[in-house]
């Protein structure tokens, strides 16, 4: 059986926005700690290479990486109220992406079956002259923009389970109909965008989809939208590749989250992602990890999708898709969706 490609490297550590900052380099600590014990039978871990400034100029301007390089002069800089970097935030940015530029290279070569990128700074709030929410670039949107340009690929569909809405992602892809990106975010919470009635605009109308869910979700109402609203919805889109925006934030035990995810229900959400890039996408799937700050239920819950992105055939049957409480929210998502018939 091919293996599975772990990108994660000691150099992610050294980006450091602050001793009380959540996105703290212990998250990478807790990670490599979870790397260490891995079957090498099953896993191979891939070290990163920097990404070259036309990659990250897939998505950002070349004034905007201009001043983050800037960053690396000075041992503080906010690049907004709750984007901090260090003296070597730029390059560990470059690295986050080219991780995960590596990783989706690696698995479309088909050297390994799919992956995970443990990197960070995350990226899903960065805009393309904006920093935003701790993310420097945007990491998936660069990805799915370089599956499109090196490799050719027609349809990415990018799956965005952090408990925030992915709002520099849609931004990206708000009027590309060859990007289908679908998030399940707490809602109303940080950023404020990913209401049902964003869907895209012009070409891209329809391959936007929001799922804003009410805090105090849990395993059962993840499940429950998964089955109802993204597997239909990917089943129709057929995507040669899926891309993961990972947060493990809606973790019950994540202080910034107001959600009640468990391990099992992060897994049952990677089976069942598992499931459609085998069914459309010869099993193309890169994760990424985002947000996620409780230290225990980040390693667990990664550790999950990464047996379930090993085993395959994970009995998903066994999480319990009741979730009554969103069907109201379901009904109006896909009240939203008929007109995209
Ligand atoms: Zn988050």
């Amino acid at each position: 059986m091919a293996r599975s490609a772990v990108v994660i490297d000691p150099e992610y550590l050294k980006h450091e926005p602050g001793d009380f900052h959540p996105e703290k380099p212990d998250r990478i600590r807790a990670l490599l700690g979870l790397a260490e014990t891995l079957d090498l039978h099953r896993f191979q871990i891939l070290p990163p290479q920097p990404a070259t400034r036309s990659a990250i100029g897939l998505c950002h301007d070349e004034d905007y990486i201009a001043l983050v390089e800037a960053t690396s002069k000075t041992n503080r800089y906010a690049l907004d109220g709750d984007t901090i970097t260090s003296r070597d935030s730029f390059g560990v940015g470059l690295l986050a992406v080219g991780g995960f530029l590596r990783l989706i290279d690696s698995i479309a070569a088909g050297e390994s079956k799919n992956g995970f990128a443990l990197v960070r700074p995350p990226g899903h709030h960065a805009l393309r002259d904006r920093a935003m929410g701790f993310c420097l670039f945007n990491t998936i949107a660069i990805g799915a923009r370089h599956l499109k340009q090196a490799h050719g690929i027609k349809r990415v569909m990018i799956m965005d389970w952090d408990v925030h809405h992915g709002n520099g992602t849609q931004d990206s892809f708000y009027e590309d109909p060859s990007v289908l990106f679908i998030s399940t975010h707490q809602f109303p919470y940080y950023p404020g965008t990913g209401a049902v009635n964003e869907t895209g605009m012009n070409a891209g109308e329809g391959y936007t989809i929001n799922i804003p869910l009410p805090a105090g979700c849990g395993d059962a109402e993840y499940v429950r939208v998964f089955h109802d609203v993204v597997v239909p919805a990917a089943e129709k889109f057929a995507p040669e590749w899926i891309l993961v925006s990972a947060g493990f934030d809606p973790h019950r035990r994540d202080p910034l989250g107001g959600m009640e995810m468990t391990e099992s229900g992060f897994t049952a959400m990677a089976c069942m992602l598992l499931r459609l890039a085998d069914d459309h996408a010869g099993g193309k799937i890169a994760f990424l990890l985002e947000g996620g700050y409780d230290l225990a239920g980040l390693r667990n819950s990664v550790a999950g999708v990464l047996e379930a992105m090993q085993q395959g055939s994970w009995p998903i049957e066994s999480a319990k898709a009741d979730g009554k409480r969103v069907e109201p929210l379901i009904h109006r998502i896909l009240q939203v969706r008929e007109k995209y018939r």
